[in-house]
């Protein structure tokens, strides 16, 4: 029987991890990988979660069964940093855990679909996993250009999808920190296309990976509740694998809105049949983690003092970029509006190769970087390197 499999072409960007690791150069530079740095380097551990893991291991009593809804203090306690001061909405958004953010989009997408959901509008380039997660379904989808050539967001190609969208489509916007380009929409292009997905009905469904990254956990929020506000439904993914650096943990979440109660009640059913038939229950131990920091005061201070600092040094590195205006034929500037961890820099493939092999810079073929690997230490080499192949 596997002999009717065809081979899958492997993760780009793990063979660019282990290109990276066999390469011996001291100063060589990884800009692929998806997760935080610090200028030294690391990925540490948050200490708010470091405290929370140690009154976990010294207070919890069982690990029997939850249910396929997983922590339900953790899903509530996350409610009013994504939603706000009105977190259900008056009853109609509700949550379940989810095995990260993808098992949240996976959610949102296999729910949807089971609603009669066919097309999926979303902006390109965007996540690989969002299209393959679509296909995997069988969705159609249906791509418009997320970015214009001057670094902006392309928000008249958002808003030419969403009026020309019936019956049976949803419309997929990155809630921040928008991977891979940086570029977001601004809060007056949020305001207008919230306003075109209440007139045409298209059914919005965001994913929020990174909130607190860009300007702040507030700031970061205001563009999609704008949305929100304004929608009968919608389904959001929610991950906390960078917001609290709990990656490998898979800790993340899914929320319904619904246009009333009773539809809410519907959706939840039809979410937690869906999550028994697909992975039963969610992993507890990092969402337990995130619910003790959030519960508790100082806790959740430190916790957005960590995030804090990790949002400044994206944003000193940023500005450093920017600062220094034109490498080669590229220019940074645009580099220092954008948000999160991630940019697209119009380098060709052959140039990609080229800052790999001469210089040990390693970056995503689509020119993807991830700015939290660069750091005091290397961006001026960074800089210098990008002259010399674009020159
Ligand atoms: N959505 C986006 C846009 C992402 O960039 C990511 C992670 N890279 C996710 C969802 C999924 O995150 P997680 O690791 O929590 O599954």
């Amino acid at each position: 029987m596997l002999d009717r499999l065809e081979p899958q072409s492997p993760d780009a960007l793990l063979a660019l991890i282990q290109m990276h690791a066999a390469d011996e150069r001291p100063d060589k530079i990884d800009l692929g990988v998806g997760v935080y740095r610090t200028d030294e380097g690391a990925t540490p551990v948050f200490g708010a979660i470091k405290e929370a893991e140690r009154r976990l291991v010294e207070d919890q009593d069982s690990k029997s069964y939850l249910g396929p809804e997983g922590d339900t203090g953790f899903v509530t306690a996350l409610m009013p940093y994504a939603f706000g001061e009105n977190p259900t909405m008056g009853g109609r958004l509700a949550g379940m855990q989810t095995p990260g953010g993808t098992g949240a989009v996976r959610l949102a997408l296999a729910l949807g679909q089971k609603a009669g959901l066919k097309w999926l509008h979303m902006g390109t380039p965007s996540w690989p996993n969002h299209a393959q997660i679509a296909q995997d379904l069988a969705l159609e989808i249906a791509p418009f250009n997320h970015a214009s050539d001057d670094g902006t967001a392309n928000v008249e190609a958002a808003l030419d999808a969403i009026r020309g969208a019936g019956a049976g489509e949803a419309i997929l916007l990155h809630g921040c920190c928008h991977n891979p380009t940086g570029i977001d929409y601004t809060i007056e292009e949020w305001e207008a296309l919230a306003e075109a997905i209440a007139e045409s009905g298209i059914f919005p469904i965001i994913d929020i990976a990174y909130q607190g990254l860009g300007h702040g956990i507030e700031e970061d929020a205001a563009g999609y509740r704008r949305v929100l506000d304004k929608v009968p439904e919608a389904f959001i993914a929610y991950s906390c694998d960078k917001n609290f650096g709990l990656y490998r943990d898979r800790v993340g979440a899914f929320y319904m809105l619904a246009d009333s109660a009773d539809m809410l009640d519907k959706a939840q059913s039809n979410a937690n049949a869906l999550a028994r038939a697909s992975w039963s229950m969610p992993p507890d131990h990092g969402a337990a983690a995130v619910r003790l920091v959030l519960r508790d005061e100082k806790l959740v201070q430190n916790w957005r003092g960590e995030l804090t600092a990790m949002r400044e040094r994206l944003r000193k590195v940023r500005d450093r970029l920017a600062q220094s205006g034109e490498a080669g034929r590229l220019d940074l500037a645009p580099l220092g509006t954008q948000n999160g961890l991630f940019s697209m820099l119009p380098v060709s493939k052959e140039e990609v190769a080229r800052l790999r092999q001469e210089h040990g810079i390693y970056m995503a073929g689509s020119g993807r970087i991830n700015v939290a690997g660069l750091t005091m230490g290397n961006i001026d080499k960074f800089i210098r390197a990008l002259a010399d192949v674009t020159g």
